[in-house]
């Protein structure tokens, strides 16, 4: 029986490359004024929406239906806001931009991210550009000039 050596192909050049997948499906987000706020595994465009305020729904842990999304969010956490809803009321404990404090994100329960199952990024608050304010920034008010 012939001997089959089989010659175990390493290439060096492509060894020492970091794996690309896991860096390059990152996405980065900017507050309006510039200041980075988000980076998360998937496009904020593609998650599921609230149909209350239209806030961007981030999973925060892995549940029946569906895995929790691998983000980081910079912003400061304020005092929780009573927000009216149909039927009763919603306390947010809202997340703001550390330099212009505007709000950004909030969650149902006490601080830090991620305390609850749930993150809600808000609407129009951040841009993948920094510098460039969303284009859904203005919908909810009506002076479109
Ligand atoms: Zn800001």
């Amino acid at each position: 029986m012939p001997k089959v050596v089989s010659r175990s192909a390493v290439s060096s050049s492509t060894d020492a490359q970091p794996t690309a997948s896991s860096t390059a499906a990152l996405r980065v987000y900017y507050c309006i004024c510039g200041e980075f706020i988000l980076v998360i595994d998937k496009s904020l465009a593609s998650l599921p929406k609230r149909k209350t305020d239209g806030a961007t729904i981030v999973r925060t842990r892995d549940d029946a239906l569906g895995k929790a999304r691998i983000f980081k969010l910079n912003a400061t956490p304020k005092d929780p806001l009573l927000v009216e809803r149909e039927g009763g009321h919603e306390r947010q404990y809202r997340f703001h931009c550390p330099r212009c404090t505007l709000p950004v994100a909030y969650q149902s329960t006490p601080p830090p991210a991620k305390s609850g199952p749930f993150l809600y990024i808000i609407k129009g608050a951040l841009s993948q550009i920094q510098g460039q304010v969303p284009p859904d920034a203005f919908d909810d008010d009506g002076s479109r000039a």
